[in-house]
């Protein structure tokens, strides 16, 4: 799944979680802390096997479910210490929905070998087509089918959810943005 296909599937996931658990649209940063949480397994091990060449995959490391079952649980206990419990459990939600949609739609019809990165390193992950670095990797490999329709309709539903919460996160940029077109006013030669 390509990047906007993860944001948006943990991003509506986030926010049905938030609106049942919480009683509450997603807040600003749970909502920053899931779109990271959504990207981070392909941070991690695309570059790490695209790039510098130490892991033998794109979906090997971060992608396994051994390798979250021991990341994740420090990271809520983190935040929790922090007093920001809702803040890992939102960047674990993200991680997580990560991994169930790079398993291939074929696993609904029986064909469960693109799933076996889900147990790297005690099952091989899946092969995959050699790949030139990240760049190569979008250039060559990008193709639009009905997977990728798909990936964008979601992505549109996500945008209208998100928008429809109140376009938590948001505020961050817009603030920054508001602070620097005040600091060019200010130091603007009159
Ligand atoms: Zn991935």
């Amino acid at each position: 799944m390509w990047p906007w296909g993860h944001l948006a599937v943990a991003y509506l996931l986030y926010a049905g979680y938030a609106r049942r658990r919480l009683d509450s649209p997603p807040l600003a940063v749970p909502a920053l802390a899931v779109a990271l949480g959504s990207q981070f397994p392909d941070l991690i091990d695309k570059p790490l096997a695209w790039s510098i060449g130490v892991l033998p995959g794109g979906r090997t490391l971060t992608h396994s479910l051994l390798v979250a079952a021991v990341l994740l649980p420090p990271v809520v206990r983190l935040a929790a210490r922090l007093q920001r419990r809702g803040v890992g459990v939102a960047f674990a939600v993200g991680y997580l929905s990560h991994l169930a949609a790079d398993v291939p739609p074929a696993v609904l019809t029986g064909e469960f070998a693109g799933a076996r990165f889900l147990l790297w390193p005690l099952l091989e992950a899946p092969p995959e087509d050699p790949v030139g670095g990240l760049l190569d990797a979008v250039l060559h490999y990008y193709e639009m089918g009905i997977y990728e329709t798909v990936q964008f309709v979601l992505l549109a539903a996500a945008i209208f959810v998100w928008y429809r919460d109140g376009t938590p996160g948001l505020e961050y940029p817009r603030r920054l943005l508001a602070g620097a077109s005040e600091r060019w006013r200010a130091e603007r030669p009159r």
